[in-house]
């Protein structure tokens, strides 16, 4: 080893990254990671902290009209922008000066600067050169913005961690996580918002009954959902404002479009393919299930290799690394029944299959919906709905999928994916005492299946060709 500058040398100091740098360090290893901007990555400084923060912030807007309800009367609230976005950036750099400090406790040394792949075991940052027994590649990903006449005017997740003023009126092209996250947080904050999205409904890849709610109650609040088209052309007008032109050829005026279309691994410029690590079409780094690249001694974690894109997935993956390099401890990171939640208001989260998917893979499954006026709504007035959803297999009586559009969902299914992932039947659950009152309990107290549409159709044969 002491033929290499380092044991260890990470390129990105984001969740990935910095979570297996810290875990080396930990270890005895000697670690080094570079980073180009400010330690923390994505989730840190331009995803998931940030976004949480501000859809926190706007969610008093609704609070505040519930109270009156429950006997409070409020002065009319105003809110201010800048005073949110400011708070948000204090906490930001206090989270920056965490991170940092972690990584010197671990004895991990920071080298600022954009690195790049020289060869198997040599890393390039600012001019100079380090060599490392192995090298990660934990580099993240950045927005995707496609090809239309204006696109420049267009910001992405970035910007809108980022505006100086709040928009009247926002225009947010994409239904997926970050767009409805968004969509939430601008409308409850007072802009007027439209979603504009190719398909039907928003999330696609999430369960039917999950898309549907929560275009509904998105619809519900006010929101602007624009199914089945797309932009074509954004045009600026000579008071900054924005016309969108979309595929029916309706025109839509803006004073932001926020593009939220998806993320593309951050690979270029990284040398990896001129020393034979292998891209895929999308130009994501191809791993092997120990996270190995094709070149032996280059590893790669998070977004870059495009396996599941979220923060605690890149964190799991660089940590069952190092404890397979570093602690004789050799873990592959089990990228199944990994639960996720979208930020949306309501909230949505889930873990496990789809129905749809659990009907291709697993035949016959029975499925439990439950949709009800939360309790909290019942003095407040408000008309929002929750939504649960449990998808069984038929033949084990195993659990398949939770679903759960509503009020602290992602609070909710972290728990279930525990015992999804230990494999609970749909008796465990039966067997489960509730704890009254909460939505939570709904999902232990579940009696009926939904009717097998199949099922049904053939009961409904059977009857008429007795009548006749
Ligand atoms: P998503 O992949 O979730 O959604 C992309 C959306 O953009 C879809 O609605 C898609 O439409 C649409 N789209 C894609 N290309 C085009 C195009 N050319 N023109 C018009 N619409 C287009 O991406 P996001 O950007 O929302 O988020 C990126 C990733 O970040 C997520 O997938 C997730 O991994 C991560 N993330 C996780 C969060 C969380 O855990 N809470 C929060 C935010 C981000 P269609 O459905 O028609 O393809």
């Amino acid at each position: 080893m002491a033929q290499y500058d380092f044991d260890l040398f990470t390129i990105g100091a984001g969740s990935g990254g910095v979570a297996a740098s810290r875990r080396a360090g930990t270890y005895g290893a000697r670690v080094a990671i570079c980073e180009d901007d400010r330690v923390g990555g994505t989730c840190v400084l331009r995803g998931c902290v940030p976004k949480k923060l501000l859809v926190h912030g706007a969610h008093f807007h609704e609070d505040f009209e519930d109270a009156a309800g429950y006997g409070w009367s409020l002065q009319e609230p105003s809110f201010d922008w800048s005073k949110l976005q400011a708070a948000k950036d204090k906490e930001l750099d206090r989270l920056n000066g965490v991170y940092m400090r972690m990584l010197r406790d671990s004895g991990v040394q920071l080298i600022p600067g954009r690195g790049r792949v020289v060869d198997a075991h040599t890393v390039e940052v600012a001019g100079k050169r380090y060599t490392a027994a192995t090298i990660l590649v934990a580099t993240g990903s950045r927005p995707f913005l496609p090809e239309l006449p204006g696109i420049e005017h267009a910001i992405t997740s970035d910007g809108a961690l980022q505006l100086k003023e709040l928009p009247r009126r926002v225009a947010i092209v994409g239904g997926g996580y970050i767009g409805v996250e968004f969509a939430g947080i601008f409308n409850a904050l007072g802009s007027k918002v439209s979603v504009i999205i190719r398909g039907d409904t928003v999330l696609r890849g999430f369960d039917d009954d999950v898309r549907s709610t929560l275009t509904q109650e998105l619809r519900k609040k006010g929101i602007d959902v624009r199914c089945e088209t797309f932009v074509r052309d954004i045009e600026k007008r000579s008071d900054g404002s924005l016309s969108l032109l979309t595929k029916s050829g309706d025109t839509l005026e803006v004073d932001t479009v926020l593009y939220a279309t998806g993320r593309l691994p951050n690979t270029k410029g990284l040398g990896l393919e001129e020393v034979g690590v292998k891209l895929d079409a999308r130009g994501a780094v191809v791993v092997d299930e120990w996270s190995r690249t094709a070149v032996e001694s280059i590893y790669a974690v998070g977004d870059v290799t495009d396996r599941i894109n979220l923060t605690p997935v890149a964190i799991n993956e660089g940590r069952a690394l190092v404890e397979t390099l570093y602690n004789a401890n050799p873990i592959k990171m089990d990228h199944s029944g990994v639960a996720s939640a979208v930020f949306s208001q309501p909230p949505v989260a889930t873990v496990g299959l789809t129905e749809r998917e659990a009907c291709e893979r697993h035949g016959k499954v029975d499925v439990y919906v439950s949709n009800f006026r939360p309790m909290k709504h019942t003095l407040s007035g408000r008309d929002e709905r929750t939504m649960m959803k449990v998808i069984v297999e038929r033949a084990s009586d195993r659990v398949l999928g939770f679903h759960m559009v509503g009020a602290d969902a992602p609070e909710i299914i972290q728990g279930l994916s525990v015992a999804l992932k230990c494999g609970v039947t749909k008796k465990q659950l039966d067997s489960t005492v509730g704890i009254h009152p909460t939505a939570a309990e709904e999902f232990v107290t579940m009696r009926n299946k939904r009717p097998d549409p199949e099922e049904s159709a053939a009961q409904e044969l059977g009857h008429d060709s007795g009548k006749r």
